[in-house]
């Protein structure tokens, strides 16, 4: 087994941005986790499934193909061959994913698909899980937070960026709607594990807390 640094915690609080960050720095393998849902998610818009439709979402999960591979030091989803970095990336992924990630065959298929990503490797893995189901006996084990309205501000700053229409409002709405799901799922549920470090970053830089997280993870492999 390599080294595990698992970092869990809601929608916004910078857990993509800074397990980059870190990921580039120490050399270790980042692994977003959500991105293997919203795969699950973008293919269950295209095929124009209902999301009643719990059996086909399942043969989705169960039939996917999904790649994660560093190009350019970025990290490139891939769906059945496609690039879909930036189309899981959306509002109308974000809007689903979290009710076709709270089907327990499509968990058990991603969890399966992710502890093999991680296999034999020193990897960095963000979600919702991670720290409390997918690895719970992982070398680094953080909970990243941060208060709803601050989450909802930079999740419609970095929508504004891309030119995608989403009021604050809108945003806000989805994100709250969301960590209630994701708290409330029958496995896999989001919360705090006993022994992770708990990292407030409303008030913080994403410098300050990429220091804070290395200092973190420095300090547990010199243990
Ligand atoms: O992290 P991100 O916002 O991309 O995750 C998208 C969604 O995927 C989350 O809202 C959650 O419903 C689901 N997810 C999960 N377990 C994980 C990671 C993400 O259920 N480990």
């Amino acid at each position: 087994m390599g080294f595990i640094v698992a970092i869990d915690g809601p929608a916004g609080t910078g857990k993509g941005t800074i397990t980059k960050r870190i990921a580039k720095r120490l050399g270790l393998i980042n692994i977003d986790t959500g991105a293997t849902y919203r795969c699950v998610a973008l293919e269950v818009l295209n095929q124009n499934i209902d999301l009643h439709n719990q059996e086909a979402i399942i043969q989705v999960a169960k039939t996917i193909h999904i790649d994660m591979k560093q190009e350019k030091e970025q990290q490139q989803v891939y769906v059945n061959g496609e690039n879909v970095t930036e189309k899981i990336r959306t509002p109308e992924v974000s809007k689903i994913v979290s009710q076709v990630s709270s089907i327990i065959e499509v968990r058990l298929q991603m969890v399966e698909l992710q502890r093999k990503l991680a296999q034999g490797k020193d990897v960095i893995m963000e979600g919702r899980d991670i720290t409390t189901y997918v690895f719970p006996h992982a070398d680094v084990k953080i909970y990243m937070d941060a208060k709803v309205e601050e989450r909802a501000k930079r999740r419609f700053l970095e929508y504004q960026e891309k030119g995608l229409k989403q009021t604050y409002e809108e945003v806000l709405e989805d994100i709250k709607k969301r960590d209630k799901n994701d708290k409330e799922k029958e496995l896999g549920a989001l919360k705090q594990a006993e022994d992770a470090i708990y990292v407030d970053t409303t008030y913080m830089t994403i410098p300050e807390v990429e220091e804070k997280i290395v200092a973190i993870i420095q300090k547990a492999k010199s243990n």
